[in-house]
């Protein structure tokens, strides 16, 4: 046997294994409730209708849609995806253009090659989406966290914490934020914060990443304008996905940014897949044409408002005293504290032999703080599985607790 590890690059030592990912496949094939990925509900797909799509499309644009495309995406994509999201109040500036990724995820890593050099500082939400930290991670970005609270990111600290980086001589070059139904918490950054996140984004010069994969899934009242709309500047770059208002499986996202950035970005893609699936695509775009998207929209905001309602309720019935979380205003997830002494990655395999899978919170903050937090998903299971799934996690957590008070008794 050649030993592989000595012929390893460097980048793979600088590679961090994605947990929820780990957790996914930890829990493949074996009987558990899984509140661990960011899985949209089975129930919510438009299955019949995507089948009758994908047969018309090959049908009818057969030797375009299974052929190579261009890089940017397809042209009537491209134009759909601009009509869909102005639709949803993204304003997109004449100086914009757009390019289809594969998924979001993919334009997070694109954006990471074209825009953080090895030191550049990146302020993040505290916690944030984990795989993007990976990502900035992997480019050798230096985090500057701000907490965040049931108002979105705290950004009467963004000036002083984006002035202590420079002071330590950092070069910050952007903020990168999950403002609406934000991921892991489910909260919604007030409009009074996002005004004062792009003054100061202004003031430093600093580009602002707005990923946005959950604002089509507000559950309550709750107004908010996007960062996009409200920057006059130039300085936001949206990301979109169609995995939660289509399907993950399509693996389709778009940027929405300024041309150059766009033309960086599109040389980058050329490198790493050439260009997103034509035949997704193509899929996609009649599902938009034919009011497909909206419906799944619409049917998938109602089904996890009752599960958003049903964990809440779980929640505060099992969860052991002294633990606390965000009501989700939307989105698909939410961000549990247990009681202090809790680790929950220690826990994590007693709750997987009992039944059911959840993401430790440590990984969701870039400065490895959170041990006594987790993030559950709401969206995947039945009302009746989330339930017992709570319960499962709320039991584990209070014999963990009793185990640790018997061991320092
Ligand atoms: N950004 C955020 C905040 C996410 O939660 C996710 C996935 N759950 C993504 C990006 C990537 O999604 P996708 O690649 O499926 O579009």
């Amino acid at each position: 046997m050649i030993g592989i590890e000595s012929k390893l690059s460097d980048n793979v030592k600088r590679m961090r294994p994605s947990e929820i990912r780990e957790i996914l496949t930890l829990t493949e094939n074996r009987k558990v409730l899984s509140l661990a990925g960011g899985l949209p509900g089975p129930e919510v797909f438009p299955k019949e209708e995507l089948a009758a799509i994908a047969s018309r499309v090959i049908e009818e644009l057969g030797d375009s849609a299974l052929q190579y495309s261009p890089t940017l995406g397809v042209m009537p994509f491209r134009e759909a995806v601009v009509d869909f999201v102005k639709g949803k109040g993204v304003k997109v500036n004449d100086n914009d253009r757009v390019a289809v990724t594969t998924g979001s995820q993919e334009a997070i890593y694109l954006l990471a090659m074209t825009l953080v050099n090895p030191g550049d500082g990146i302020v993040v939400e505290s916690p944030t989406y984990l795989a993007a930290l990976n990502v900035f991670r992997y480019h050798g970005a230096e985090f500057i966290p701000v907490p965040i609270d049931e108002n979105g990111m705290r950004t009467d600290l963004l000036e002083d914490s984006i002035k202590k980086a420079k002071q330590r001589g950092i070069n910050v070059k952007m903020i990168y934020t999950v403002a609406t139904c934000h991921n892991p918490t489910g909260v919604i950054m007030s409009d009074d914060r996002r005004k004062e996140l792009l003054e100061v984004a202004s003031k430093y010069d600093l580009l602002v990443i707005e990923d946005d994969p959950y604002s089509f899934f507000v559950f309550d009242d709750t107004n908010f304008t996007h960062l996009k709309t409200m920057d006059s500047e130039g300085r936001v770059i949206y990301l979109g996905t169609f995995s939660k208002i289509l399907a993950p499986g399509l693996r389709l996202g778009y940027m929405i940014a300024d041309r150059q950035l766009t033309r960086a970005v599109e040389l980058a893609k050329q490198m790493v897949d050439l260009h997103s699936s034509t035949l997704s695509q193509y899929i996609a775009l009649y599902a938009i044409r034919e009011g497909v998207v909206d419906k799944t929209i619409e049917k998938a905001r109602k089904a996890y408002k009752e599960k958003r309602d049903v964990m809440v309720d779980a929640l505060e019935e099992y969860m052991p005293e002294g633990s606390h979380w965000f009501k989700p205003k939307g989105g698909l997830f939410a961000f549990i504290y247990l009681p202090e002494g809790v680790d929950t990655a220690d826990m994590l395999p007693t709750a997987i032999d009992r039944g059911v899978a959840y993401v430790p919170g440590r990984n969701f903050f870039s400065d490895g703080s959170g041990a006594n937090a987790m993030r559950i998903n709401f969206s995947y299971l039945s009302p009746d599985k989330l339930r017992t799934g709570i319960k499962i996690i709320a039991d584990t957590a209070k014999d963990y607790l009793a185990s640790k008070r018997a061991t320092s008794a």
